[in-house]
């Protein structure tokens, strides 16, 4: 989950990394009385999970409370690359002597995290970046090592950034570990011209997988965007939303991913990933299967099912008891193999839906998924 600047800048804060002092609000008539407050001129920032809100007119200084109310109000509203603002962060202006940019983010590929920072930040970072790499400093770190002080020491000096900075890298990183963050991001952080440090704007995602610890964050907008992924989770099933036509429920990450596979294999798009685990209650089996039909892109169904500890039969019954609460409009490919895979076939052929049919090898199985989704 990102979190807007706000957010980011109460977790900067929370760590000991100094912010300007700030309110949000929704309503212009307030950002007169908070710029009042925090003694008059103010920069308004509008509040959207998008960078680039400089550039697109989203901040603004304003000179007096009058003028903040009126900024407000044309900020407010505004759409800044497909995002309504809703919300404006008034902020005391700083006076800044230097802007630089510092981010931690996980390199997945490396098994990593990166330090990436710049004594040239601000709104031209990604200029700088593509015309001068060389200014970008990019440093590995280890997780188990993190950012000690000297490990910031050393990201400040590849970077040119004042050794000032060092306090506020070891801050950094406390907030990705402690807060559960895969990216922080500050640009600018700057130094003022009386030599202080200040993160001026705030950049976090969170894992979503740590949500359950992160108890602040609870109450917050669901964790997928997608609307089908926000019923499945709000299931607790383990369901990504993909761009083709065969849907698809297994028991079991691997299986399933393998079985993305063969159905691309056989010239057809799965539809989603659907993992129902080792236990497929008849109950899972059924969100499952609501889930996947609910989506309007799915042409069949593909349910491979390798019988474990949960054996085939028990996972046939919980198919024939999800077919009296599921309305069942497309076909359905059901491969039981493992496990009593003999007797849940037999659990299936007396159910004798018609739009059930069975297949013993799972290329035989995907093949037939492909075909039924292509005559659909
Ligand atoms: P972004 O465009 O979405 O990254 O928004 P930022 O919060 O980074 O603001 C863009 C730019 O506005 C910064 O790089 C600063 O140059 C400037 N800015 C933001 N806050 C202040 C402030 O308090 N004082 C001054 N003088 N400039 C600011
Ligand atoms: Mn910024």
């Amino acid at each position: 989950m990102d979190l807007l600047e706000h957010q980011a800048r109460e977790l900067f804060a929370d760590h000991g990394i100094e912010v300007p002092r700030a309110e949000i609000t929704d309503s212009p008539k307030e950002a007169r009385g908070i710029a009042r407050r925090l003694g008059g001129r103010v920069v308004v920032k509008a509040q959207v999970k998008t960078g680039g809100r400089g550039k697109a007119g989203g901040v603004e200084l304003a000179a007096d409370p009058a003028a903040a109310e009126l900024t407000a109000r044309r900020i407010l509203g505004m759409d800044i690359k497909g995002h309504r603002v809703d919300t404006v962060m008034l902020a005391e202006p700083v006076d800044i002597e230097s802007e630089f940019y510092v981010s931690y983010v996980l390199d997945r590929a490396d098994g990593r995290f990166l330090a990436i920072a710049s004594a040239e930040g601000g709104t031209e970072i990604e200029e700088v970046a593509a015309a001068r790499p060389e200014a970008v400093a990019r440093i590995p770190v280890d997780p188990a090592e993190g950012v000690t002080t000297v490990v910031a020491a050393r990201i400040a000096d590849a970077a040119g950034l004042p050794p000032q900075t060092v306090d506020t890298l070891v801050r950094l990183w406390q907030v990705l570990t402690r807060e559960d963050a895969l990216l922080v991001e500050v640009n600018p952080l700057v130094r003022t011209r009386q030599g202080r440090i200040l993160a001026l704007d705030g950049k976090v995602t969170l894992d979503d997988n740590a949500r359950f610890r992160q108890a602040r964050w609870g109450d917050q907008e669901p964790p997928r965007g997608d609307p089908l992924e926000a019923a499945a989770a709000a299931r607790g099933l383990n369901y990504v939303k993909l761009d083709g036509e065969v849907g698809v429920i297994g028991n079991g990450a691997g299986l399933v991913m393998s079985t993305l596979d063969v159905v691309a294999g056989c010239g057809a798009r799965p539809a989603n990933f659907l993992d129902i685990g080792g236990g497929a209650s008849a109950q899972v089996m059924a969100d499952g299967l609501s889930v996947v039909l609910s989506d309007p892109a799915v042409k069949s169904v593909f349910v491979n099912v390798f019988g474990g500890i949960t054996a085939c039969d028990a996972v046939a019954d919980g198919i024939v008891r999800a077919l009296e609460t599921v309305h069942l409009t497309k076909p359905l490919v059901v491969r039981l193999d493992g496990n009593n895979a003999v007797r849940g076939r037999a659990v299936l052929d007396a159910r004798a839906h018609p739009l059930v049919q069975q297949a013993t090898t799972m290329d035989g199985a995907a093949r037939r998924a492909a075909d039924l989704a292509h005559a659909g």
